[in-house]
């Protein structure tokens, strides 16, 4: 924890951390040690971890990256992070991440975005860890904590994990209680470990997930011992590879990669499946219709009243534009445009046309999955992302669409509630990491966890 800490003050560059609690973090370390004396120490007893700013933690600024929720203490823990205490884990502080999940590059923060540890060649543009667990991502790749939290509502683990070389697991939705976490787009939201290998990320999750009454969509289901799982056996098992995760214009590197990904599976004694998952071109504004629409109504909630930020009023101001000024100043421009679209998706006269179609669309992506999984497929092998880390700015100044379209690969796993996770398998030319994806049958993640093994 000490070495943490100490490396977490010579990296303020990378502006992973954004609230630190070192106080907190010896405390809980001392404890672990006693724990670890008395020979009753748990799974993650004294390993010093980030939590994302997204989960609420008791007494330590939670502000899930927006202006918003400045000043705000959550009264109490999130059951994911409390889960983790409980295991033994140590906090060691609030991680960046794009204001309220949205976003793939970590530049929508209030507190300014996260960097990549990652550089191209010998070049020193700073590169972007990817979002909206960005810091998440950066702090592992670092080695400023041993493991994170992040979130995933579109991506938002696997895109980071496979931009800064680390592991990131979205598990199936309901494994982990979103309890106590801000809400983005409930129906798609989910926790999961960011970690520097499988092994970490099954014994993470392990401590993470189960079953919570507080959650009405927490799985009431066993939790399986995902680290036992890891047997590096996948013989016989059966890898889908879908067409049309072949985009075009898709870089070379990317195709080498997924090709070298086929190879080392068969290898391992996989029988490697052509697959199509026919509605994929649609995921892509489906997504961006119903996370948006969620993301209207849940952030409806901040008013001025109940959380955080207040703007300052002038006299004869009434409630009206109390909300305005506060909403005005306390969202960023990315997080309104998702009021904006979402609001208009749900509005009387366009609700059939956009929010129901995109309701229609996600069962449709949904069914593709289970009819290839009802064919005998185990699991999914495609690309994470299109690309490597991109250079900052790159990407703010073009129009929003470009930066949504690197959710393509990551989307239609939180549309049909799968497992997904993102596993580093190579560098490209400039020496950046390039990162696979497995996407597995529902509960199946210790299956995911053993197939992803194979692939380090
Ligand atoms: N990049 C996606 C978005 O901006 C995904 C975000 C996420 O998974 N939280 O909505």
């Amino acid at each position: 924890t000490e070495a943490c800490l100490t490396a977490i003050d010579a990296a303020g560059a990378l502006n992973a951390f954004v609230h630190h609690t070192p106080e907190v973090a010896l405390e809980r370390a001392v404890a672990a040690d006693a724990r670890l004396a008395k020979g009753d120490a748990p799974a993650m007893c004294g390993l010093p971890i980030g939590i994302k700013d997204l989960f609420c933690t008791k007494g330590v600024p939670s502000q899930a990256g927006s202006r918003i929720l400045e000043g705000f203490l959550p009264e109490y823990e999130s059951t994911v992070s409390q889960n983790l205490a409980d295991a033994g884990a140590v906090m060691l502080g609030k991680l960046n991440m794009d204001e309220f999940a949205m976003g793939s590059s970590n530049e929508t923060s209030t507190y300014g975005n996260a960097v990549n540890p990652w550089r191209r060649g010998n070049d020193d543009a700073q590169l972007t860890p990817g979002g909206s667990s960005g810091g998440s991502a950066a702090a592992v790749a670092a080695d400023l904590c041993l493991a994170a939290t992040g979130t995933d509502t579109g991506g938002s683990i696997r895109q980071p994990a496979a931009f800064t070389g680390t592991v990131g697991i979205k598990p199936t939705y309901g494994r982990c209680s979103r309890w106590g976490i801000v809400a983005f787009a409930s129906s798609l939201d989910q926790a999961g470990p960011m970690t520097k290998s499988v092994r970490d990320a099954a014994i993470m999750l392990e401590a993470m997930c189960g079953h919570d009454p507080k959650d009405s969509t927490s799985a009431d289901l066993p939790v399986p011992n995902f680290e036992a799982a890891l047997s590096g056996d996948i013989n016989g098992k059966k890898i889908g590879i879908p067409k049309e995760y072949r985009m075009d214009g898709m870089p070379d590197e990317i195709e080498t990669l997924w090709q070298d990904g086929i190879a080392m599976m068969k290898d391992a004694g996989a029988e490697i499946v052509d697959i199509s998952l026919p509605h994929t071109k649609y995921a892509l504004p489906a997504y961006y219709v119903i996370a948006p629409a969620e993301a209207s109504s849940n952030l409806a909630r901040y008013d001025g009243v109940r959380y955080g930020h207040r703007a300052k009023l002038d006299q004869g101001d009434g409630i009206t534009e109390m909300y305005e000024k506060t909403r005005a100043e306390g969202f960023g421009d990315e997080v309104k445009r998702r009021v904006m679209i979402g609001t208009y998706v749900l509005s009387a006269g366009f609700y059939d046309a956009y929010y129901n179609r995109a309701r229609r669309v996600r069962t449709l992506i949904k069914r593709d999955f289970e009819q290839v999984f009802a064919q005998g497929i185990d699991a999914i092998l495609t690309p994470a992302t299109p690309s490597a880390a991109f250079g900052l700015g790159e990407m703010t100044d073009a129009d929003p669409v470009a930066m949504y379209l690197n959710d393509v690969f990551t989307v239609t796993v939180n549309l049909a509630g799968l497992p997904g996770i993102a596993v580093p398998a190579g560098l490209d030319k400039q020496g950046l990491p390039l990162g696979l994806q497995l996407i597995g049958q529902p509960w199946a993640e210790a299956d995911l966890l053993c197939a992803a093994h194979v692939l380090e």
